[in-house]
């Protein structure tokens, strides 16, 4: 008999502090979205919860909340930027608030080859080349998608040739590589020297209004892992791209996200022999092995 008392009990305290609990969960549903998003996921790490977004958003230089609208997420919510932004994972590939990111942290699987631009960053590209083309301005893409093998080979023949420290500074390791994402473009003829021209900065100033974003701007090497690149624009979104344009931030800065090797000793492969994707190539690669030995040169006499 006692038992069963006690049993009772048990069950009574139980269920009270599920009822309690309960009422914890509907409470913390005022408190801002990023905690509803994962609510709604059912898979929010509490360590991860707790750290999340109460005092970090308010350090975002932008006036606006991070995640204001409910949008869906791709895959599955994994934890979240310092920033408090969702970081999500579906086959493989990271999601920062739904933005694809793919830098030194992050990268993609060596599997995911869409073959070219995505239809979304194609159309959004052509856009802004009509846009450009009203103002007598001529943009072209020099070098878009770029798959895990040919972003192996070349990151193989510029660290054989730089040494890895260098190339990791214009370079990206294969998997580590934008151009993979189907999201990024290569404007013109791919030199610092286009950011002095009408189209550079045009660009500049405009590609937003298109979805695009000025990827490793100027004077932000240590958040993006890049020196500046005036001629890579990367597709986020005309909705994100406004926001991390107005912000006057890298995307790395405005998500609250790093651009870190894991493996600073990961291993380089032998040079393969040149395919005839390559060859065709070797302009691009010529002009930014030259813009390279520029940046660096011009770094030296800055001291
Ligand atoms: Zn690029």
């Amino acid at each position: 008999m006692n038992k069963k008392y006690i049993a009772l009990i048990s069950l009574m305290l139980c269920l009270s502090l599920l009822f309690s609990s309960c009422e914890n969960d509907t409470e913390t549903t005022t408190e801002p979205d990023i905690i509803t998003e994962a609510q709604v996921n059912n898979n929010s790490p509490e360590n991860e919860e707790t750290q999340a977004p109460q005092e970090d958003p308010s350090e975002d230089n932008t006036t606006e909340e991070p995640s204001q609208e409910e949008t869906t997420l791709p895959g599955t919510v994994v934890g979240y930027t310092s920033k408090g932004f969702a970081i999500s994972e579906k086959d493989g590939i990271t999601y920062v608030d739904g933005v694809l990111v793919a830098n030194k942290t992050y990268s993609l699987p060596s599997s995911y080859n869409p073959g070219e631009l995505l239809p979304e960053c194609e159309s959004a590209f052509s856009s802004l080349q009509a846009a450009a083309a009203n103002e007598n301005l001529t943009i072209w893409n020099a070098s878009g998608f770029r798959s895990y093998e040919l972003q192996e080979s070349l990151y193989t023949r510029y660290s054989n040739r730089d040494g890895k420290e260098a190339a990791d500074r214009y370079s990206a390791r294969p998997g580590h590589s934008e151009h993979q994402s189907g999201l990024a473009i290569d404007l013109n003829d791919i030199t610092s020297a286009f950011a002095d021209t009408a189209e550079g900065k045009w660009i500049a100033e405009n590609c937003w209004k298109y979805g695009f974003i000025l990827r490793y701007p100027m004077g932000k090497e240590a958040q993006t892992g890049y020196m500046y690149e005036p001629w890579h624009i990367r597709y986020v979104g005309v909705a994100a791209a406004e926001k991390i344009h107005n912000s006057g931030l890298c995307l790395e800065e405005y998500y609250g996200i790093t651009s870190v090797y894991e493996n600073t000793e990961e291993v380089i492969t032998e040079v393969e022999t040149a395919s005839e994707e390559e060859t065709e190539l070797n302009e691009v690669i010529t002009t930014e092995a030259q813009s390279f030995s520029e940046e660096i040169t011009s770094e030296q006499n800055f001291g």
